[in-house]
């Protein structure tokens, strides 16, 4: 089906969304991307202190964004919010995978960026609704270049940092994440049928705050490649 000629569609079909990968020019096709929300202690302590078990939502796989792209701020917002994290991209799917089997499901990882309506997400909470609105927008999701995990190992621990125009607000440990890497994969395929072409983005520790026109935005972590986006007002 995916390999139907074009005159098969009767509107113009959509791009395949990909992401770059670090020093090659092939790329990485996304398929779904799921997110982890309530993953550190410290940014469920900033949020209201939330109690109970990380949740997991979704974004569309057009939300990606490449690395160094200036974003309009979005529509529908006077909160947008930044939030780095730690984003693993799947090489192999399954249900039911076990934690000591799922890195083995790891093609690699990379810096993302949650980008996150503030408000409609209080309200979404407020209201017991769906964070779609929130989370689920165009363009909210900047990632850097994977970096594939043959080259950079599994990661684990390590520094995860964003600053914006170069001062530091988000600056934690990736060991500090309550559901852990393999952990989330196996949550995750214990509901959904993962499959190569996933993106899971694992959560943001504390130091969440706006973002605005004009804003230059870094994040990292240690041993992957870094992001960098622009946030531009929207013509
Ligand atoms: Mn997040």
């Amino acid at each position: 089906v995916l390999n139907a000629a074009m005159t098969d569609f009767v509107v113009n079909a959509p791009p395949q969304p990909v992401a770059a990968v670090a020093g090659v020019t092939a790329v990485f096709p996304i398929r779904r991307i799921f997110c982890v929300g309530r993953n550190y202690a410290d940014h469920v302590k900033e949020m209201g202190g939330e109690k109970g078990e990380p949740v997991f939502f979704t974004k569309p796989a057009d939300a990606i964004v490449a690395n160094g792209a200036a974003i309009p701020y979005a529509l529908n917002t006077s909160n947008l919010h930044y939030e780095a994290e730690l984003v693993l991209a799947l090489s192999k799917g399954g249900t039911h995978i076990a934690e000591a089997d799922a890195r083995s499901h790891i093609y690699g990882y990379a810096v993302g960026c949650d980008i996150t309506r503030r408000d409609r997400q209080a309200e979404a909470k407020q209201a017991g609704a769906p964070w779609d609105v929130a989370k689920a927008f165009d363009q909210s999701a900047p990632l850097s270049p994977i970096m594939p995990a043959a080259e950079c190992g599994h990661v684990a621990r390590g520094r995860i940092w964003l600053s914006v125009n170069e001062e530091t607000r988000q600056d934690a440990d990736i060991s500090q994440m309550i559901w852990s890497v393999p952990e989330i994969i196996a949550h995750l395929s214990r509901s959904f049928e993962l499959q190569p072409g996933d993106l899971i983005f694992t959560g943001t520790p504390a130091g969440v705050g706006p973002l605005g026109p004009g804003d230059r935005v870094a994040a990292g972590v240690d041993g992957l490649a870094e992001l960098r986006f622009s946030v531009i007002a929207r013509s």
